[in-house]
């Protein structure tokens, strides 16, 4: 039993709470009391006690949307200033060399920030499946995951339309789809667990409208949806997109992705920018998630998504990092303080509250993956807790309102604790499952290594 005692506030995804204690059971959140409760004191053997009465306790956040492996091509001098397509063809050629080590030590520094940022959740979307490589990525993830202990629902990406097909990637770095779907349904028996408090969940995930064929994505949304799995793709993300599928398909991308089966609330779609009203409608009809992800969206100069009227319309939105070499960063907390900016930038100073910004980074989150236990704190929930020391001068003088603090203060987004399914992931603001030093030395010489020019 952890019992996190006498907590200045307590955030339950809906209200904040002051003076309480948080008792955690084995992987679940028990109860909250008063903080003068004391009977948890009578326990054998004695519970862990976490002095929280600077502190305050939040939902766990969820990340619906990265890519770990691009930790090792942040911030590239030669594509820090341009746009998603001309930034995806220069890094393909360097991708295309990711090794094992790559891939785990990625995932691990990926993971890792996401935790001591808040994060107790995450998808990672892995579509980059080199010709050269054989390792077993998923498999290395999980390892990567398991290790540090977050809870991981990545998703078997794919790309199988190449530049010789009228695709953006080059040969390199796409496969048939007689190997994709093979290995979907591999990863799918392996790995995933359907359980509501998994720590395992698998997702399908073609990558793009303009890197796999329309084949491709209705296969791959029905092999998931006979397996319980749900899918994922990027969609709306720039107007090159719209113009490609206009091209290509003689339709915008989400009327192509209806075309495909690739719609429904089984459905969350990374960026969601380029919208229009009619689509807006559909996506709420549907049921689909938005993926929001606004640094990344910021850095590449790829547009402000519509999430106050998407919110305001019932769609269901959650919150994401993005891939390491577009934001360049796993800060989640800090996405989620520029959701909240982003959304004031176009729709001014009520476009988006505290509040809100928070629901969706965490119950969003849970609703857009799946996770019916997780996004609250509430008896019987998931024990998966972010706990920011509020202690120090960063929110000082801003304490009336120790939530919106995290986010309209502060300049260190780190946790004291993450607590994953009940075991402390964070500790005192350091990892507990690995060396971080070690991680931070590894991840620099593979990168490295990868980037050095041939
Ligand atoms: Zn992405």
């Amino acid at each position: 039993m952890i019992v996190l005692k006498d907590c200045f506030c307590v955030y339950d995804g809906k209200q904040r709470h002051f003076n309480k204690n948080v008792i955690i059971r084995d992987n679940i959140i028990e109860a909250m009391t008063d903080s003068s409760d004391t009977s948890f004191m009578n326990e054998e053997p004695l519970p862990e006690l976490i002095d929280c009465s600077t502190h305050i306790v939040t939902p766990g956040f969820i990340n619906t949307h990265h890519h770990f492996y691009q930790i090792l091509t942040r911030n590239l001098p030669a594509v820090q200033n341009v746009e998603l397509f001309d930034w995806l063809v220069y890094l393909y050629d360097i991708w295309k060399n990711i090794n094992d080590e790559a891939v785990y030590y990625s995932s691990m520094a990926a993971i890792g920030e996401l935790m001591k940022t808040g994060c107790t959740c995450s998808s990672d979307h892995h579509y980059l499946y080199p010709t050269d490589f054989n390792g077993d990525i998923m498999a290395l993830q999980f390892e990567a995951a398991d290790k540090l202990g977050i809870r991981f629902s990545p998703t078997r990406g794919s790309m199988s339309l190449s530049r010789k097909d009228g695709g953006l990637p080059p040969d390199s770095v796409v496969q048939s789809e007689d190997v994709i779907l093979k290995d979907c349904e591999r990863v799918l028996k392996d790995f995933h667990d359907p359980s509501p408090l998994s720590m395992r969940r698998v997702v399908l995930a073609p990558c793009s409208p303009f890197s796999v064929t329309k084949q491709l994505m209705k296969d791959s949304a029905e092999l998931a949806r006979s397996k319980g799995a749900r899918i994922h793709t990027h969609l709306a993300e720039t107007f090159d997109e719209n113009e490609f599928c206009i091209k290509q398909y003689g339709v915008r991308p989400l009327e192509l992705m209806a075309e495909c089966g690739f719609t429904g609330p089984d459905v969350f779609y990374a960026h969601g920018i380029h919208f229009n009203d009619d689509e807006l409608k559909m996506l709420r009809d549907e049921g689909c998630s938005i993926s929001h992800c606004p640094s990344s969206n910021m850095r590449l100069g790829s547009g402000i998504a519509r999430i106050r009227e998407m919110l305001e319309m019932g769609i269901n939105v959650s919150l994401a990092v993005d891939g390491s070499a577009s934001n360049d960063s796993s800060d989640m907390l800090g996405e989620i303080r520029n959701a909240l900016l982003l959304q004031r930038v176009s729709g001014g100073a009520s476009a988006m509250t505290a509040e809100q910004a928070f629901d969706i980074a965490a119950a969003g989150g849970a609703r857009a993956l799946g996770f019916p236990q997780c996004g609250f704190i509430k008896s019987g929930m998931a024990a998966d807790l972010a706990v920011f020391n509020l202690e120090s001068l960063g929110y000082a003088g801003a304490l009336s309102d120790p939530l919106a603090a995290l986010i309209f203060c502060g300049y260190n987004h780190q946790t004291e604790y993450t607590i994953v399914n009940g075991r402390i992931t964070v500790r005192e603001g350091v990892l507990t499952g690995f060396d971080e030093e070690l991680l931070t030395v590894e991840v620099n010489r593979i990168a490295r290594e990868l980037t050095r020019p041939s």
